[in-house]
């Protein structure tokens, strides 16, 4: 049989105004706007022409989508106007996942992002005055009493967009046009665009490093003492280790030097932990009482990692210096909004109320790995009754808490360890990416592991399912 022309296939394709005019089609402009709806119209029927071009279809073919031309232009609206920024199960195991958005919020801070943001609230209003007021408040007094129960008085905190706008706003308040000190072995990168040589040359300040890589000395920050000196940083190594033939003076000493010398000294803490470390078996991990206590001026530290709240760099320290970086034009542009506020203040209260548990990236930094087993095995359980080509093992691990935090923890959990008949691991795991909502997971050494660690206890139905339906298809 002799292939129609092109020309009269083409010829089959309604134009995008008949399109429009279908009844289904002709809806969908009513309830979805007649932009969108011309817009994929038009794909669909350039997508057909292209198909037509390249030989692919037929006749029949053609009068086949031509039939479909309405749902194809459906389906495409619908995909136009999802929202792209979507729930994901994280199954890492890895808690602050700066890809997958790091610290999951505490329901209390999305009931109060709920209440407040949806209507007009005091953000920056003296309710009892009636006059303009700081909207600094909400968050200011619940930092000073955390740190009043840790013997720390006289300490303001101010919010900023994240960590990396309170180092920058700390350093450009502090040391604009001066020289800081800081050792070798702390000019770290953190999640590949925050460095702090490249901070601190957008800070106005000049980058005076001293040491070397794993040695730094006390007697190497004073020799670099000059009358250009005006701050001396420290860094925290959140994402990563030296180890081995390694020194570096203890923060109070510092402290002392700064002192000695008149000159103030910042913390860039990374994460703000407000628990006792020790107690989930993180050590090394600073908490921002213990930089505080050893007398450091100014602290920053993320609003979403440790701290288990949204992404948001607060500023701890003496008032005055705190007032000084308060009153920086820049702190405008760094400025967090209503959303911030009332999530982190929802946040901070858990803290204040001791209900640490009410804070997810807490209480999965506490779930002893028994617990995580236990659920481990009632989802191995379904899985090995009903999927015969899946292969199920339970095996020791280690979750982290990332987000660049803590880099040498590892927390002790039980891992379901999964392979599939006739299918590859990376497979599988994209199969589990594809589900909705996706399941995000680790692959190692040709097995697909899940960490129920980060898993909320309601999700793992659905991630026996997901799985089931991944290894059966
Ligand atoms: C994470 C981190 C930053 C950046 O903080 P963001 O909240 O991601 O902006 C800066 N410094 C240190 C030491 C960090 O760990």
């Amino acid at each position: 049989m002799k292939a129609a022309p092109k020309k009269d296939l083409y010829r089959k394709l309604p134009s995008v105004d008949e399109l429009l005019h279908q009844p289904e089609v002709a809806a969908l402009v009513e309830s979805e706007g007649r932009a969108n709806v011309t817009e994929a119209a038009r794909q669909v029927l350039e997508t057909l022409r292209q198909e037509i071009a390249s030989g692919s279809l037929d006749a029949s073919a053609v009068e086949l989508a031509v039939g479909g031309l309405a749902s194809a232009v459906e389906r495409r609206v619908r995909q136009s106007l999802a929202p792209s920024l979507c729930p994901v199960i994280n199954a890492t195991g890895v808690i602050l996942h700066t890809n997958l958005g790091r610290a999951p919020l505490a329901e209390a801070a999305l009931e109060r992002i709920r209440e407040v943001a949806g209507v007009y609230s005091n953000l920056e209003f003296d309710i009892a005055s009636g006059e303009r007021g700081k909207r600094d408040v909400h968050v200011e007094r619940l930092t000073a009493r955390l740190l009043n129960q840790e013997g720390l008085t006289g300490i303001a905190t101010v919010v900023v967009n994240n960590n990396a706008a309170a180092v920058l706003l700390s350093l450009n308040t502090l040391a604009e046009g001066g020289e800081v000190i800081v050792s070798r072995g702390e000019l770290v990168e953190i999640g590949g665009s925050f460095r702090i040589p490249d901070v601190m040359a957008k800070s106005g300040a000049v980058l005076r490093e001293v040491g070397t890589t794993n040695r730094t000395r006390l007697a190497d920050y004073e020799k670099a003492i000059n009358e250009r000196t005006r701050l001396l940083l420290r860094v925290h190594r959140s994402n990563f280790q030296i180890v081995g033939f390694t020194e570096q003076p203890p923060l109070e000493d510092l402290v002392a030097l700064a002192r000695k010398h008149k000159l103030r000294i910042l913390e860039d803490l990374g994460s703000g932990a407000m628990i006792e470390l020790r107690s989930v078996g993180v050590s090394g991990e600073p908490s921002v009482w213990d930089s505080l206590r050893a007398g450091v001026d100014v602290v920053t530290y993320s609003g979403d990692k440790l701290l288990g709240g949204p992404q948001a760099g607060l500023i701890s320290g003496q008032s005055e210096t705190v007032a000084r970086i308060r009153a920086n034009p820049l702190f405008r542009a760094l400025r967090v909004d209503k959303l911030t506020y009332a999530a982190l203040e929802a946040t901070l209260l858990a803290y204040a109320r001791q209900d640490h548990n009410a804070i997810p990236a807490v209480r999965m930094m506490r779930l002893s790995a028994q617990e995580i087993g236990r659920r481990a095995q009632a989802l191995a359980d379904i899985l090995l009754a009903k999927a015969p080509r899946l292969e199920v093992e339970m095996v020791g691990g280690a979750s982290v808490i990332g987000g660049g935090a803590a880099p040498g923890a590892a927390l002790p959990t039980i891992l379901l360890a999964l392979t599939c008949q006739d299918l590859s691991a990376d497979e599988l795991a994209a199969r589990l990416r594809a589900h909705q909502p996706p399941i995000v997971a680790r692959v190692e050494q040709g097995k697909v592991l899940l960490d129920l660690r980060t898993v909320f206890p309601e999700q793992d139905a659905i991630i026996a399912a997901a799985v089931l339906h991944a290894a059966c298809q």
